[in-house]
C-alpha cells in the first residue's frame, strides 16, 4: 500500500466522505514585523507604513463574512496585524461575524497575551501558532520573529481557557522529510487540534524561486494523517495548482483553503476544486461555482446588527454580488 493509499484509508475510517472550502478573512493589510522571508509582506516591507490606513472597514469585513455563509464556506481564521486593531475593535468585528455566521472563530493574530484571550474568549474557537517551518536552523533565519517558545506560551494559555490550538506549516522552505518527526512531536506535545499546510508560493523580491513538488507536499499531509487520524488537516491550494486537489484529499486533507475564492469564483480553479473533490470520492459542501439564489434583504433582516451597519454591509455586498453572480453565469456555461 502506498503512503497516499494508507492516508486515504485512515481518513475514510475517521471522517465522512465530504470536503469544503475555507476562506481566511483578513482584517488589515498590515504586518508589524514583516521579517518572514517567504512572505509577500516581506517583499513589500519598505512600503508598509501606517497600520491604521491598511485596515479594513467593519462593513467590508462583515460583507465578506456574509458571502462565506451564503456560499457555504467556512472561515479558516481571522487574520490581522495585531497592531492595527484595538481589542475593543476586534471584539466588535468578532461579535459581528458571530451574529452573521453563528460560529466562534479561529484567530491568527500573532501571539496573543492572556488578557487579550480573556477579552475575546466568547468569540474564540481556537488560536493559531504560525510555526511555518519545523527545521530550527532554517526557522531562525526564515521566521526570525515568531519564536516557538512564545507560541508554546500562548498554547498554555489556550489550555487554561479550554480553547483549541492550531498551527500553520509551509512546505518547500528548504526543510526535508527528515524534519517530519519534529512536526509529529510538536503536534503531540502541544495537543494540536488542527493544522494548516501550505505549499510555498515564491514571491518576487524574496529568496525563493520555486515551490515544492506535489509529491513532496502530499507526503507531509499523508504522514500527518496516518500519525494523527482525527486531526483536522486543511491544505492550501493556489489557482495554478488546483489540479492537485484529488491528491491533497487522498493524502487525508479535510478541506481546502487559500484560493482567492471571490476573485476565482466560477472560474477554472474553482471548478477544479469541486471536480477534484468528486474525483477523490468526496461530496463538496457549499459552492465555488454557482452563486446561491438568496434574498439579501430577508437574510439581513434576521441578523441582529444595527440598521445603519446593515445598510453599509448591503452596499458592499452588492458590489461583490455583481462579480460573483456574473462569474457564476460563466461557470454554468463552462463547456467542461
Ligand atoms: S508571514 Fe505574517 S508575520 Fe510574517 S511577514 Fe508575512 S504577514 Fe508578517
Amino acid at each position: 500500500m502506498t503512503i497516499l493509499e494508507k492516508a486515504s484509508k485512515t481518513y475514510n475510517e475517521n471522517f465522512p466522505p465530504v470536503t469544503w472550502f475555507e476562506r481566511a478573512i483578513f482584517l488589515s493589510w498590515f504586518c508589524a514585523k514583516p521579517t518572514c522571508k517567504f512572505c509577500y509582506m516581506y517583499s513589500i516591507k519598505s512600503q508598509i507604513k501606517n497600520p491604521k490606513i491598511a485596515r479594513r472597514r467593519i462593513e467590508s469585513i462583515l460583507a465578506e463574512a456574509l458571502i462565506t455563509k451564503i456560499c457555504g464556506w467556512e472561515i479558516g481564521f481571522i487574520s490581522a496585524g495585531i497592531a492595527s486593531f484595538s481589542i475593543t475593535e476586534l471584539k466588535e468585528v468578532l461579535d459581528g461575524i458571530f451574529k452573521i455566521t453563528g460560529k466562534r472563530q479561529w484567530l491568527n493574530l500573532g501571539v496573543l497575551k492572556e488578557e487579550q484571550i480573556k477579552e475575546l474568549l466568547p468569540f474564540i474557537e481556537g488560536v493559531t501558532g504560525t510555526v511555518e517551518c519545523v527545521n530550527n536552523r532554517l526557522r531562525n533565519n526564515i521566521v526570525p520573529d515568531k519564536p516557538l517558545d512564545k507560541i508554546e506560551e500562548m498554547f498554555r494559555i489556550a489550555d487554561k481557557y479550554n480553547i483549541k490550538k492550531s498551527i500553520t506549516i509551509i512546505t518547500g522552505l528548504g526543510e526535508t522529510m527528515k524534519d517530519y518527526p519534529t512536526l509529529r512531536n510538536l503536534i503531540k506535545k502541544w495537543g494540536i487540534d488542527r493544522i494548516n499546510f501550505y505549499r510555498l508560493v515564491p514571491h518576487e523580491n524574496t529568496p525563493y524561486k520555486r515551490g515544492p513538488r506535489t509529491n513532496y507536499y502530499t507526503q507531509w499531509i499523508a504522514r500527518t494523517r496516518i500519525d494523527y487520524p482525527k486531526l483536522i488537516i486543511i491544505a492550501g491550494s493556489w489557482p495554478d495548482k488546483t489540479n492537485e486537489i484529488p491528491l491533497l484529499l487522498k493524502a487525508g486533507a479535510n478541506a481546502i483553503t487559500k484560493l482567492p475564492a471571490i476573485k476565482y469564483f466560477g472560474k477554472k480553479p474553482a471548478i477544479e476544486i469541486e471536480e477534484g473533490a468528486k474525483r477523490a470520492g468526496r461530496k463538496f459542501l457549499g459552492t465555488l461555482t454557482k452563486y446561491p439564489d438568496i434574498n439579501i434583504d430577508e437574510l439581513l433582516s434576521k441578523i441582529d446588527l444595527s440598521n445603519d451597519l446593515k445598510e453599509k454591509i448591503k452596499k458592499i455586498y452588492l458590489k461583490y454580488y455583481k462579480k460573483l453572480a456574473s462569474n457564476s453565469a460563466t461557470a454554468a456555461s463552462c463547456p467542461r
